[in-house]
């Protein structure tokens, strides 16, 4: 009898269940959690609901955005963000927004952006230079750069710039001009519109799909015997499998299997990724989040961006509430400073940028992802490859954001499950 086996029940693993099962296949998937959904899942602590990091849809993918939509009535949002700098807000991107800025600023930023170095994308070497080049020198150091830090984790020295697309995108100078004066209507964003589920938090999007499969819960893998085709659980138990799919991080099946070669072993350890926090609060007042997400540049406030549940969908927190929740990225080597520090920061900032106390706060989490977004650094296409070449050779079929190791949204995620 054939035994399938998906490893992870985030939205590529159930990708991967439903359209097996679409074929006739049946499958069972393993989670380590004791839930489905991954880093599409969510959590409530008295009625007040948070995803796990942001989270909106904006697929073009027809037959991917019509399983989302069929699942969970949307709403479209349009795509309208803040950016945070010094105690200005300038709405995003803030390169064609300057007009909220001391003068000063305005003058540097656009002089440096007129005198931007002119360059081939086939010259660029590294993310630093790309920022340069689109946005000048003032910005970069002041913006671009410093929310580089905070969001990945690295400089952007360090940093290669495949992922981001073979372009240089600059504004027109009248259009920096422009937003020098007053904020633009115009937006800039590379969608319009972004759609979150009405009701049930982002996960509900794959409501239809997971129906009917079988999921296992608290079923870490913690061993994988490729020889002998048997997968181990931290609980003691193990299976037999005649096919294998794993959204499992490309860094954690590596250490899992059994006699994995020293040039494997070594390719994953030069892998980069970041994890974070998500602080989340609830308010027992509806006007607290002003904006559906902003970034703060500032490097002395810890979260690299901020969103908020209640303006996704109202039906994330009870009645005449609010809520934010903030996010803060490191590097997978740094020292991550402990969580009562980064929640303390935190709140003290946020209640300066957006106007609480601490009689507001009903709700005050915080937890850690070990894995968010995969960097970009240097090796990173050479390092993949080796391992996934690896994978392949011992038939194990690698989906997921972190089984391909790339800056997948969840419509791409959802895409590689399909192709398993
Ligand atoms: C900060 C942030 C914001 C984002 N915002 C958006 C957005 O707005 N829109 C968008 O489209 N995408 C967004 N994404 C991307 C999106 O979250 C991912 O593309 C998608 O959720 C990845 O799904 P996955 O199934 O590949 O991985 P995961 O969701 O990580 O699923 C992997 C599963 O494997 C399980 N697992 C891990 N190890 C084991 C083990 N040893 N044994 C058993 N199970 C295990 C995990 O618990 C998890 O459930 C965002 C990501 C981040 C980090």
């Amino acid at each position: 009898m054939q035994n399938n086996i998906i490893l992870g029940a985030g939205i590529a693993g159930i990708s991967a269940g439903y359209h097996l099962k679409q074929k006739g296949i049946n499958s069972v998937i393993y989670e380590k959690d004791n839930d489905w959904g991954g880093l599409c899942g969510n959590f409530t602590i008295d009625g007040f609901r948070f995803d796990r990091f942001v989270h909106f849809t904006f697929t073009k993918d027809e037959y991917i955005a019509n399983i989302f939509e069929k699942s969970a009535p949307l709403y479209a949002h349009p795509s309208v963000s803040y950016n945070y700098y010094q105690g200005c807000w300038l709405k995003h991107p803030a390169i064609n927004n300057l007009s909220a800025l001391p003068t000063e600023d305005k003058v540097r930023v656009i002089a440096d952006f007129v005198n931007r170095p002119h360059k081939e994308v086939s010259d660029i070497e590294n993310y630093d230079e790309w920022l340069r080049a689109q946005n000048g020198n003032y910005f970069t150091d002041n913006f671009a750069a410093v929310y580089t830090h905070k969001y990945w984790g690295q400089s952007p020295k360090d940093m290669e710039t495949k992922w981001i697309g073979n372009r240089i995108y600059s504004p027109a100078l009248e259009e920096v001009l422009r937003g020098s004066y007053a904020e633009q209507a115009e937006n800039f964003y590379y969608t319009n519109y972004m759609k979150y589920p009405k009701k049930g938090g982002f996960r509900s999007i794959l409501d239809n799909c997971r129906q009917g499969l079988d999921i296992r819960f608290n079923k870490k893998v913690v061993r994988i015997l490729p020889q002998t085709k048997q997968v181990f659980f931290a609980d003691g138990c193990s299976e037999e499998y005649s096919r294998l799919i794993s959204s499992l991080p490309l860094p954690e099946i590596v250490k899992m299997i059994n006699d994995c070669p020293q040039k494997v072993i070594d390719a994953a350890k030069n892998l980069n990724w970041t994890c974070g926090y998500q602080i989340s609060l609830g308010f027992k007042r509806p006007d607290v989040a002003k904006h559906l997400w902003f970034y703060i540049y500032d490097e002395d406030i810890p979260p690299a961006r901020v969103y908020s549940p209640n303006l996704k969908s109202p039906n994330n927190v009870p009645e005449g509430c609010s809520s934010l929740q903030a996010e803060v990225f490191y590097a997978n080597d740094d020292e991550v400073p402990p969580e009562e520090w980064v929640l303390k920061q935190t709140t003290e900032k946020l209640k300066q940028i957006c106007g609480f106390d601490d009689c507001d706060i009903v709700v005050k989490d915080i937890r850690f992802e070990h894995y968010a977004n995969v960097t970009f650094t240097h090796g990173i296409y050479q390092n993949r490859e080796i391992i996934l070449n690896y994978l392949k050779e011992i038939d194990i079929e690698s989906i997921g954001r972190f089984g391909k190791w790339d800056y997948l949204w969840t419509f791409q995620a959802f895409k590689t499950g399909m192709e398993s």
